[in-house]
Protein backbone atom coordinates (compact mmCIF):
# COMPACT_ATOMS: atom_id res chain seq x y z
CA UNK A 1 0.00 0.00 0.00
CA UNK A 2 1.02 3.30 -0.17
CA UNK A 3 -0.49 6.26 1.34
CA UNK A 4 0.29 9.70 0.52
CA UNK A 5 -1.19 12.68 2.55
CA UNK A 6 -1.37 15.74 -0.30
CA UNK A 7 -3.46 19.40 0.98
CA UNK A 8 -5.69 17.27 3.45
CA UNK A 9 -6.55 14.11 0.40
CA UNK A 10 -5.21 10.93 1.11
CA UNK A 11 -4.57 8.46 -1.36
CA UNK A 12 -4.38 4.90 -0.97
CA UNK A 13 -3.24 2.17 -3.20
CA UNK A 14 -4.05 -0.98 -3.30
CA UNK A 15 -3.05 -4.20 -5.37
CA UNK A 16 -5.83 -7.15 -5.38
CA UNK A 17 -5.23 -10.19 -7.56
CA UNK A 18 -7.87 -12.25 -9.76
CA UNK A 19 -7.13 -16.26 -9.91
CA UNK A 20 -8.89 -19.32 -11.26
CA UNK A 21 -8.48 -21.93 -13.89
CA UNK A 22 -8.51 -20.89 -17.28
CA UNK A 23 -11.52 -19.25 -19.13
CA UNK A 24 -13.40 -18.44 -16.13
CA UNK A 25 -14.07 -15.00 -16.97
CA UNK A 26 -11.49 -13.52 -14.77
CA UNK A 27 -10.07 -11.32 -18.05
CA UNK A 28 -13.70 -10.11 -18.82
CA UNK A 29 -14.67 -9.37 -14.98
CA UNK A 30 -11.56 -7.03 -15.19
CA UNK A 31 -12.30 -5.15 -17.97
CA UNK A 32 -16.30 -5.21 -17.57
CA UNK A 33 -15.14 -3.04 -14.19
CA UNK A 34 -12.57 -1.23 -15.31
CA UNK A 35 -13.77 -0.23 -18.74
CA UNK A 36 -17.46 -1.58 -18.86
CA UNK A 37 -16.59 -3.48 -22.21
CA UNK A 38 -17.04 -7.78 -22.71
CA UNK A 39 -14.94 -9.66 -25.27
CA UNK A 40 -17.01 -12.90 -26.14
CA UNK A 41 -13.74 -14.15 -27.65
CA UNK A 42 -11.00 -12.91 -25.81
CA UNK A 43 -7.74 -14.67 -26.49
CA UNK A 44 -5.69 -13.77 -23.48
CA UNK A 45 -2.45 -11.98 -24.31
CA UNK A 46 0.41 -13.76 -21.91
CA UNK A 47 2.20 -11.62 -19.26
CA UNK A 48 0.98 -10.17 -16.53
CA UNK A 49 -1.44 -6.95 -16.81
CA UNK A 50 -3.36 -4.80 -14.62
CA UNK A 51 -5.50 -1.98 -14.22
CA UNK A 52 -6.23 0.55 -12.01
CA UNK A 53 -9.86 1.74 -11.08
CA UNK A 54 -10.28 4.80 -8.00
CA UNK A 55 -13.33 4.44 -5.50
CA UNK A 56 -14.11 7.29 -3.31
CA UNK A 57 -14.17 5.91 0.41
CA UNK A 58 -14.69 8.26 3.58
CA UNK A 59 -14.21 11.33 1.16
CA UNK A 60 -10.96 9.58 0.76
CA UNK A 61 -9.46 8.11 -2.88
CA UNK A 62 -8.72 4.69 -2.45
CA UNK A 63 -7.13 3.34 -6.08
CA UNK A 64 -6.88 -0.55 -6.96
CA UNK A 65 -4.19 -2.10 -8.52
CA UNK A 66 -6.48 -5.17 -10.15
CA UNK A 67 -3.70 -7.75 -11.63
CA UNK A 68 -4.78 -10.19 -13.89
CA UNK A 69 -3.13 -13.49 -14.99
CA UNK A 70 -3.41 -12.80 -18.54
CA UNK A 71 -3.27 -16.97 -19.41
CA UNK A 72 -0.01 -17.36 -17.51
CA UNK A 73 -2.00 -19.96 -15.54
CA UNK A 74 -2.62 -21.97 -18.45
CA UNK A 75 1.02 -22.95 -18.27
CA UNK A 76 1.14 -22.99 -14.62
CA UNK A 77 3.73 -20.12 -14.61
CA UNK A 78 1.61 -17.51 -11.99
CA UNK A 79 4.91 -16.75 -10.38
CA UNK A 80 5.49 -15.28 -6.44
CA UNK A 81 5.69 -11.92 -8.13
CA UNK A 82 2.49 -11.79 -9.17
CA UNK A 83 0.65 -12.74 -5.36
CA UNK A 84 3.63 -10.37 -3.49
CA UNK A 85 2.72 -7.16 -2.11
CA UNK A 86 -1.47 -8.14 -2.44
CA UNK A 87 -4.04 -6.83 0.15
CA UNK A 88 -6.98 -7.93 -1.44
CA UNK A 89 -7.86 -11.74 -3.84
CA UNK A 90 -10.85 -12.74 -6.18
CA UNK A 91 -10.79 -16.79 -6.13
CA UNK A 92 -13.05 -16.94 -9.76
CA UNK A 93 -14.54 -20.51 -10.67
CA UNK A 94 -17.01 -20.79 -13.42
CA UNK A 95 -20.64 -21.97 -12.26
CA UNK A 96 -20.64 -23.75 -15.46
CA UNK A 97 -17.98 -25.94 -14.90
CA UNK A 98 -17.64 -28.28 -11.44
CA UNK A 99 -13.79 -28.76 -12.21
CA UNK A 100 -12.93 -25.01 -11.78
CA UNK A 101 -15.09 -24.92 -8.55
CA UNK A 102 -13.35 -27.75 -7.31
CA UNK A 103 -9.63 -26.26 -8.06
CA UNK A 104 -10.60 -23.07 -5.85
CA UNK A 105 -8.84 -24.82 -3.54
CA UNK A 106 -5.76 -25.55 -4.96
CA UNK A 107 -5.75 -21.32 -5.72
CA UNK A 108 -6.37 -21.01 -2.38
CA UNK A 109 -3.42 -22.97 -1.24
CA UNK A 110 -0.96 -21.35 -3.96
CA UNK A 111 -2.13 -17.59 -2.55
CA UNK A 112 -1.82 -18.46 1.19
CA UNK A 113 1.57 -19.73 0.25
CA UNK A 114 2.49 -16.65 -1.38
CA UNK A 115 0.44 -14.05 0.55
CA UNK A 116 -0.38 -12.84 4.19
CA UNK A 117 -3.70 -14.39 5.81
CA UNK A 118 -5.27 -11.02 6.11
CA UNK A 119 -5.46 -10.65 1.89
CA UNK A 120 -9.44 -10.33 1.76
CA UNK A 121 -10.67 -12.67 -0.29
CA UNK A 122 -14.08 -12.74 -2.74
CA UNK A 123 -15.22 -16.42 -4.11
CA UNK A 124 -16.53 -15.38 -7.67
CA UNK A 125 -18.85 -17.66 -8.96
CA UNK A 126 -18.61 -16.24 -12.55
CA UNK A 127 -21.35 -16.51 -15.36
CA UNK A 128 -24.84 -16.78 -13.53
CA UNK A 129 -26.15 -15.94 -16.91
CA UNK A 130 -25.80 -19.47 -18.00
CA UNK A 131 -28.23 -20.70 -15.28
CA UNK A 132 -29.61 -23.84 -17.66
CA UNK A 133 -25.97 -24.87 -17.46
CA UNK A 134 -25.51 -24.67 -14.03
CA UNK A 135 -23.04 -27.20 -12.80
CA UNK A 136 -22.49 -25.33 -8.83
CA UNK A 137 -25.66 -24.33 -6.81
CA UNK A 138 -25.15 -21.26 -4.93
CA UNK A 139 -25.08 -23.68 -1.84
CA UNK A 140 -22.29 -24.56 -2.42
CA UNK A 141 -20.02 -21.51 -3.06
CA UNK A 142 -22.22 -20.06 -0.57
CA UNK A 143 -20.92 -23.04 2.41
CA UNK A 144 -17.04 -22.62 0.90
CA UNK A 145 -17.11 -19.09 1.32
CA UNK A 146 -18.48 -19.46 5.10
CA UNK A 147 -16.02 -22.36 5.60
CA UNK A 148 -13.11 -20.24 4.47
CA UNK A 149 -14.50 -16.93 5.99
CA UNK A 150 -14.34 -15.09 2.08
CA UNK A 151 -17.07 -13.04 0.71
CA UNK A 152 -19.08 -14.75 -1.83
CA UNK A 153 -20.59 -13.62 -4.92
CA UNK A 154 -22.00 -15.01 -8.15
CA UNK A 155 -21.56 -12.46 -11.02
CA UNK A 156 -21.92 -12.32 -14.94
CA UNK A 157 -19.10 -10.14 -16.59
CA UNK A 158 -21.57 -10.77 -19.69
CA UNK A 159 -24.34 -9.05 -18.29
CA UNK A 160 -23.07 -6.98 -15.98
CA UNK A 161 -24.34 -8.12 -12.81
CA UNK A 162 -22.42 -8.05 -9.25
CA UNK A 163 -19.11 -6.97 -10.80
CA UNK A 164 -18.85 -4.19 -9.30
CA UNK A 165 -20.16 -5.55 -6.65
CA UNK A 166 -17.52 -8.52 -6.67
CA UNK A 167 -13.90 -5.98 -6.58
CA UNK A 168 -15.76 -2.85 -4.48
CA UNK A 169 -16.10 -4.89 -1.26
CA UNK A 170 -13.06 -6.11 -1.41
CA UNK A 171 -11.85 -2.69 -2.06
CA UNK A 172 -13.89 -1.66 0.74
CA UNK A 173 -12.63 -4.27 3.41
CA UNK A 174 -9.08 -3.61 2.93
CA UNK A 175 -9.78 -0.22 3.10
CA UNK A 176 -11.92 -0.68 6.76
CA UNK A 177 -8.79 -3.04 7.76
CA UNK A 178 -6.27 -0.70 7.07
CA UNK A 179 -7.96 2.41 8.49
CA UNK A 180 -8.83 0.05 11.54
CA UNK A 181 -4.69 -0.32 11.82
CA UNK A 182 -3.97 3.15 11.27
CA UNK A 183 -6.30 4.54 14.21
P1 LIG B 1 -9.98 -16.08 -18.35
O1 LIG B 1 -9.15 -17.07 -19.11
O2 LIG B 1 -10.33 -16.61 -16.98
O3 LIG B 1 -9.38 -14.71 -18.30
O4 LIG B 1 -11.40 -15.99 -19.08
P2 LIG B 1 -11.91 -14.94 -20.21
O5 LIG B 1 -12.28 -13.65 -19.57
O6 LIG B 1 -10.90 -14.91 -21.31
O7 LIG B 1 -13.25 -15.67 -20.67
C1 LIG B 1 -13.25 -16.99 -21.18
C2 LIG B 1 -14.49 -17.20 -22.03
O8 LIG B 1 -15.66 -17.13 -21.22
C3 LIG B 1 -14.64 -16.14 -23.13
O9 LIG B 1 -15.18 -16.77 -24.27
C4 LIG B 1 -15.65 -15.19 -22.52
O10 LIG B 1 -16.38 -14.54 -23.51
C5 LIG B 1 -16.54 -16.12 -21.68
N1 LIG B 1 -17.11 -15.44 -20.51
C6 LIG B 1 -16.45 -14.71 -19.58
N2 LIG B 1 -17.29 -14.24 -18.64
C7 LIG B 1 -18.53 -14.68 -18.98
C8 LIG B 1 -19.83 -14.52 -18.41
O11 LIG B 1 -20.06 -13.89 -17.36
N3 LIG B 1 -20.87 -15.15 -19.06
C9 LIG B 1 -20.69 -15.86 -20.19
N4 LIG B 1 -21.77 -16.42 -20.74
N5 LIG B 1 -19.47 -16.01 -20.78
C10 LIG B 1 -18.40 -15.44 -20.18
Amino acid sequence: MDSSDEEGSEEYLFKIVIIGDSAVGKSNLLSRYARNEFNPHSKATIGVEFQTQSIEIDGKVVKAQIWDTAGQERFRAVTSAYYRGAFGALLVYDITGKDTFESVRKWLDELNAHSDSTVAKMLVGNKCDLESMRQVSVEDGKSLAEAEGFFFIETSALDSTNVKQAFEIVIREIYSNVSRKVL
